[in-house]
Parts: structure tokens; C-alpha cells; sequence
């Protein structure tokens, strides 16, 4: 075998192969198991023995030289191939980060909080928070219940060792506001509140907002069409209210309101329990007791308040059947409420 025109062909090929693969298919052919070198290596026996020690150390030279060779054209290619790679691809930096970690999501509770705030606000009544624990003061007397007043019985109260209270509803808030405010004085107050029940529609910790207007010649007829615009809204469909007489302490004239039930339009549904209608909020013109209380004159001045209950609100927008559900903290049902 001509070593020579071996080396030749070899260094030929290596030089002319394009790509990394080409040059791999060279070494194969060169210097694989069945590579031409290992053949000629394989011929050794049938050499002169005279000739075969030189024999072989000049083809193992030549295995070292062509794998230099390759391992160098190896090199010039990868190197071709990056500053291809780098002219060609280019990198978009405005691209959104990949989301390693899951999004989190309002609470329904909060969408509808949030929903019922920007009607109000809109209005030009603002939004304001009390403390959720109360004194016996600022939950009960100042609203017109005294002690022993029977009101007091149903409000299921949770009691602390020292005579302070969980509040039962957002109503202390605004005396609290009323205290330090004058008239005109528009705000709503949503919160948590507390009482000692539970069943499908009861939680011992639900959620209220209140709402107070308090100016001269406030009437009931204010309230009537601030409710009807407020449920038109939330609903985006126009619901039909039913006011019923009721009794409330610190409401004179006193309402409850119900509206035309909104999955059935009125029909008759398992929601409405088949009566077509669903009781949604208390209201009612503020008692003078509870003005004077906080030194606004009743004699100048009239308000109306309502209270209302978000939760009972979520359940019927996003079709919620199972008040409890809303606090289990299940992640599963919570992230269906992402947008
Ligand atoms: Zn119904």
C-alpha cells in the first residue's frame, strides 16, 4: 500500500469536507475500526519482518497526523457554523418572559367587591373600612338598638371576655364616619362581619357593604332609584325591584329588597326556592335617633342606608350554589374566576 498517496487522499478529503458530518464520515473511512489505515495495519503479517516495525510506525504516524488534521478542521467548522448561527438568529428581548410560576387570581368575593365600589365611587361616594372588632357602643346603641332591645337577640353575636364584639354588621362604620364628618356625606363600606351561624347560606364570616347618603331632603325615592340603577348595573340587564316593609332599628321607614330572580327571570327556579324573586339587601331611611347620636340634625337633615350581602351577590353572578364553597380555599375552583 502506497502510505503516500494514502496521506494524500486523506488530507484532500479532510480539506474538502463541508460540514462537521462530511468530516465524520472521513475519519470513519480513515481511521474507523474498517478504516483504510486499520486495513493496511491488518497487512502487516504479510509484510517483510524486516519491514514491518518501520511499516507500522510510519502508519501509526500518519493515524496521529490525519487525527490532528481532523481534530483542527473540526475546529475551523464549529467555528464557521457559530458565526452563521450568530449573522443569522437574532434574539427578540421583547419577548414575554415563559411563565415558570402559575398566575394568581382575584377572589370572586373581590370581583365583586371591587365591582360594587366602582358603581358607588362613580356616584361620588367614597369608600371607607372600620375596625371588625366593636364596641358594644358603635355595633348596637349608637345604631338605636339599647340593651335589651330584642333586635340584638337575632344578631347572633360572637362576644369577647371584655364586653368588645366581632361586628355582626358594616352599620358601625358609618356612625364611626358620621362622628367626624357633616353632611353632605356619601360613602360605602364594605367588610367582613360575624355571626354565630352556618349552613349552605350562612358563614360564621361573610361579607357586607353599607351604604349611606346623608344631606338635606334625601328621600326615599333617592335610594329606590340608586338601587335600581346600582342592580341594572351589576347585572348588565335591567332587574326589577320589589320592595317589602320591614323593620330595622335604626331605619325609619324600613325596606327589604328583592330582586326578579336573575336565572330565571321571574319563572320560578331551584334558586329562588320558586317564588321568581330573591331577597338581596335591607334599606331604609336613617332613624333620627341614630343622627342625633352623632350630632347631625335630624330636623335639617335626612339619609338613607342600606346594607347588603357581597357573597350572596358572587353566588348569583358566577352561579354559585354553595355559600361555603366561596371560603374553602380551593385553588381548583378559585382560578376559574381569573378573568
Ligand atoms: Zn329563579
Amino acid at each position: 500500500m502506497d502510505l503516500e498517496r494514502l496521506q494524500q487522499q486523506a488530507q484532500t478529503a479532510i480539506c474538502d469536507a463541508a460540514d462537521l458530518a462530511a468530516l465524520e464520515v472521513v475519519r470513519v473511512t480513515y481511521l474507523g475500526k474498517k478504516g483504510r489505515l486499520t486495513e493496511v495495519l491488518k497487512t502487516l503479517g504479510q509484510q517483510d519482518p524486516a519491514e514491518r516495525p518501520k511499516l507500522g510506525q510510519a502508519v501509526n504516524q500518519l493515524k496521529q497526523t490525519l487525527l490532528v488534521q481532523i481534530e483542527g478542521k473540526q475546529h475551523d467548522l464549529q467555528q464557521t457554523q457559530l458565526m452563521e448561527q450568530l449573522s443569522t438568529e437574532t434574539v427578540d428581548v421583547t419577548l414575554p418572559a415563559r411563565q415558570s410560576h402559575p398566575l394568581g387570581s382575584l377572589h370572586p368575593v373581590s370581583h365583586v367587591s371591587q365591582r360594587i365600589n366602582s358603581f358607588f365611587y362613580q356616584l361620588g361616594f367614597s369608600v371607607v373600612e372600620g375596625p371588625e372588632i366593636e364596641t358594644d357602643y358603635y355595633n348596637f346603641t349608637a345604631l338605636n338598638i339599647p340593651q335589651h332591645h330584642p333586635a340584638r337577640a337575632m344578631h347572633d353575636t360572637f362576644y369577647f371576655a371584655d364586653g368588645r364584639l366581632l361586628r355582626t354588621h358594616t352599620s358601625p362604620v358609618q356612625i364611626r364616619e358620621m362622628e367626624h364628618r357633616k353632611p353632605p356625606i356619601r360613602l360605602i363600606a364594605p367588610g367582613r362581619v360575624y355571626r354565630c351561624d352556618s349552613d349552605v347560606t350562612h358563614t360564621p364570616m361573610f361579607h357586607q357593604v353599607e351604604g349611606l347618603y346623608v344631606d338635606e331632603q334625601v328621600s326615599f325615592a333617592h335610594l329606590r332609584s340608586t338601587l335600581q340603577n346600582f342592580f341594572n348595573y351589576f347585572f348588565e340587564q335591567t332587574v326589577p325591584l320589589r320592595f317589602r316593609t320591614s323593620y330595622f332599628p335604626f331605619t325609619e321607614p324600613s325596606a327589604e329588597v328583592d330582586i326578579q330572580c336573575t336565572h330565571c327571570q321571574g319563572a320560578g327556579c331551584r334558586i329562588c326556592k320558586s317564588t321568581g324573586w330573591l331577597e338581596v339587601l335591607g334599606c331604609g331611611m336613617v332613624h333620627p335617633n341614630v343622627l342625633q347620636a352623632v350630632n347631625i340634625d335630624s330636623e335639617r337633615y335626612t339619609g338613607w342606608a342600606f346594607g347588603l350581602g357581597i357573597d350572596r351577590l358572587a353566588m348569583l353572578r358566577y352561579n354559585i350554589d354553595d355559600l361555603r364553597v366561596l371560603f374553602a380555599n380551593d385553588v381548583r375552583f378559585l382560578t376559574q374566576f381569573s378573568g
